[in-house]
């Protein structure tokens, strides 16, 4: 019988804490780590601000929210914003039409 060869134990990767990133590219003035995003899950608070363009938004955060999570509901903030601005400068369409007047002769002479 050989030798048992020693159990070669992995060195596994010595997992530093990495802080997650919490910096992003701003939508509006395209800069890179420009946006910061801020979680204060004690006060359930979550705020994003651009240092750049100084555009701000704000969030609930909860003990799951990560920044990025603030982040993609910024994309989604901004979107839908924009969509509403797309809507209301839609024209209105002219729905003034006259209101058919019933022409039945509804004079009854005795
Ligand atoms: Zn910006």
């Amino acid at each position: 019988m050989g030798k048992r060869k020693k159990s070669s134990r992995k060195p596994g990767p010595s997992r530093q804490k990495v802080p997650l990133d919490t910096t992003f590219t701003c939508l509006f003035c395209n800069h890179d780590k420009s946006v910061t995003v801020r979680l204060d899950k004690k006060a359930g608070v979550a705020q994003l601000v651009c240092r750049v363009c100084d555009q701000r938004f704000q969030s609930k955060a909860t003990h799951l929210t990560e920044a990025v999570d603030i982040y993609s509901e910024w994309i989604d903030a901004a979107d839908a914003a924009q969509q509403e601005e797309r809507v209301a400068r839609r024209p209105t369409a002219s729905s003034s039409r006259p209101a058919p007047i019933p022409a039945s002769a509804e004079s009854d002479d005795e």
